[in-house]
């Protein structure tokens, strides 16, 4: 199943380095899929991508789906933003738990249909900015 799409109008005001072990994760975000390494020994997904297991220090490692639907374990409204990140404030950032069980920190899309709380189902998208992809979670949009 591919990320659903966001187009941003604007350029990323902070692009992620792209690195040898994080090439592929992006490659495949600009094709909307939603990936991760997961462990070939003990079975655990992580994410970010990494070369090591931080489980279990193997470096068996293999691409995987990561699940696209989760819950918001806490997030917060940032008004004060870093200069960098001025030009957007106030804007949202949250901690998702993934339904595959992977945990990550990203930026929360406000809907004005749905005030974020701590547990609402969220699903993740991709952000397509003028000049590369970044990605973020949203009320899950029935
Ligand atoms: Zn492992």
């Amino acid at each position: 199943m591919m990320l659903k799409t966001v187009d941003m109008a604007a350029a990323r005001a902070y692009p992620p380095r792209v690195s040898k072990a994080t090439e592929p994760f992006w490659s495949a975000l600009a094709q909307g899929r939603w990936i991760t390494t997961g462990c070939c020994d003990c079975g655990k997904q992580s994410f970010p991508p990494q070369i090591i297991c931080p489980h279990c220090w193997s470096d068996s490692l293999e691409w995987t789906e990561l699940s696209q639907r989760g819950v918001i374990y806490s997030w917060t409204r940032v008004h004060a933003a870093p200069t960098i990140f001025a030009a957007e404030a106030p804007y949202s950032v949250c901690i998702v738990d993934l339904d595959c069980g992977v945990r990550i920190a990203c930026k929360l899309l406000e809907t004005e249909a749905v005030a974020p709380s701590v547990g609402m189902p969220v699903e993740m998208v991709r952000l397509r900015y003028e000049d590369g992809d970044l990605f973020a979670a949203r009320a899950l949009q029935r």
